[in-house]
């Protein structure tokens, strides 16, 4: 198989020949007839957190196999190639489920166990108050609970990789430093921690910080709050939902210039609703509205009764052409963000474009101020 496009890092226009799975070599363009062509080709996005999409939740008591294969391939579409199902606050009997699920999905199907190279644990020990919480149930946010986890990775199959909590929740700090020694990297979110909890959670072993900005109060004090301090600290990474409804512009340049782009993920959190057309739905005993925002096609979530923001309704593509347009930064800086930094994060070994590598790669069509346009992702499984 031989892809043609320019290289999303040096710009040159390049011929990436894929055997059985394989990159085998990547020089410049020749006079042979491509079986691909796009603008540009990079690594296939990697995302720390999805949460379903089309209607279909990772976090629903009744999960198939068949609704995880389906937002695969709906991911795939975006750019996607490899991602973390995220379940966030629930029953234990929920979340064991879901757990189970994705183990057995993943043992039965070649392709799922490609794309997910583990599950990201959002909850349910984290803030119960309203804002920090998000769109969290409140009746689910409970202490932290090393025994209870062990039961979620055993149904798992070992392959929850990233936890997310609130290190103010009892017992949190003691469960930081046990996921760390069992190799589990550790987000902060949802939290209403002070400042000195932010800095202990660090400490035990706390690496990155959930989407910062969002799950959080209205309004915090101007010197002296979670936010800032999570932004102050060096040893934290973030990630940031850039779909252009979670934070503004100028917010995300200011983050990006103190985290620097050697530090910060893109996210795009899709919430279970993700793509499907404006409306009411009826999801975790709650109401969720799907509002169209602006000119275009693009919607955001919402819980109906609160307006709090319930995960991304856009997809990874979208949010890495509006970190472009949002901060000035280069292609290939945002396009790391969004695959070989999540997975250096997580320890996973990385996906370059280089001989000898997988060939997972994104052919997308961009220009400076205009959309990120997907035009198709390959897998090391189809080439
Ligand atoms: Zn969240």
């Amino acid at each position: 198989m031989r892809i043609r496009a320019r290289h999303y890092a040096t710009g040159r226009l390049v011929d990436i020949v894929c055997e059985k799975g394989v990159i085998r070599s990547v020089a410049d363009a020749s006079r042979d007839r491509p079986d691909h062509e796009a603008g540009w080709v990079s690594p296939a996005f990697f995302d720390l957190q999805i949460n379903g999409c089309d209607g279909h939740s990772f976090n629903s008591e009744k999960l198939t196999r068949e609704q995880i294969h389906h937002v695969v391939q709906v991911c795939r579409k975006h750019g996607i190639g490899g991602f973390l199902p995220t379940l966030v606050t629930t029953s234990q009997r929920a979340l064991v489920h879901g757990m189970t699920t994705l183990r057995q999905a993943c043992a039965n199907d070649p392709e799922i166990a490609y794309a997910i190279a583990g599950i990201h644990l959002e909850g349910p020990y984290i803030s119960p108050e309203d804002g920090p919480r998000g769109a969290h149930p409140l009746a689910h946010v409970r202490p932290a609970d090393w025994d209870e986890f062990q039961e979620l990775q055993e149904a798992a199959g070992g392959r929850i990789r990233l936890v997310t909590l609130a290190p103010e929740v009892p017992g949190a700090l003691h469960l930081i430093e046990r996921l760390v020694q069992a190799g589990v990297t550790v987000a902060l979110g949802h939290t209403a921690a002070s400042p000195g909890q932010i800095r202990d959670a660090v400490v035990a072993g706390a690496r990155l910080s959930t989407h910062l900005g969002n799950g959080s109060h209205a309004l915090l004090p101007r010197h002296e709050n979670y936010f800032l301090e999570q932004l102050a600290s060096d040893k934290l990474w973030a990630s940031l939902i850039c779909d252009g409804q979670h934070l503004p512009a100028g917010l995300v340049s200011i983050i990006e210039r103190v985290k620097t782009p050697a530090r910060l993920i893109l996210t795009c959190d899709a919430g279970p609703l993700a793509g499907c057309p404006p409306g009411r739905y009826r999801m975790w005993d709650q109401d969720f509205d799907v509002v169209a925002v602006g000119p275009s096609t693009e919607c955001k979530i919402v819980v109906a009764a609160s307006g709090f923001l319930a995960g991304s309704w856009a997809f990874t593509d979208l949010c890495v052409g509006n970190f472009i347009e949002f901060t000035h930064c280069t292609l290939a800086q945002a396009v790391d963000m969004a695959s070989a930094q999540p997975r250096s994060l997580l320890g996973l070994p990385p996906r370059s474009m280089e001989t000898g590598h997988p060939a997972d790669l994104l052919l997308f069509d961009w220009q400076p101020g205009g959309a990120f346009v997907v035009k198709e992702t390959i897998q090391s499984s189809m080439s």
